[in-house]
């Protein structure tokens, strides 16, 4: 999925977005403070905003089955 980042130009707040290729011609919101007027910026995963993925390691504790209950 196509991960866009946009700017705000009346809180210069930035964030990015998924865009869909159906809601391509709908205006792209501040999802601070809901203003349409946004510019796309062209240099996505640029600034290390998304965090994610931090090696979770789960699936340790195992137990010894075939309980010995005689
Ligand atoms: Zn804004």
């Amino acid at each position: 999925m196509p991960i866009f980042e946009y700017r705000c130009k009346e809180c210069g707040e930035k964030f990015e977005t998924l865009v869909f290729p159906s809601a391509r011609s709908e205006p792209v919101k501040c999802e601070k403070c809901g203003s349409e007027q946004t510019e796309k910026l062209m240099s996505a995963f640029a600034s290390g905003g998304l965090n994610a993925g931090s090696g979770y390691s789960g699936s340790s504790a195992g137990g010894c089955g075939s309980g010995g209950f005689s």
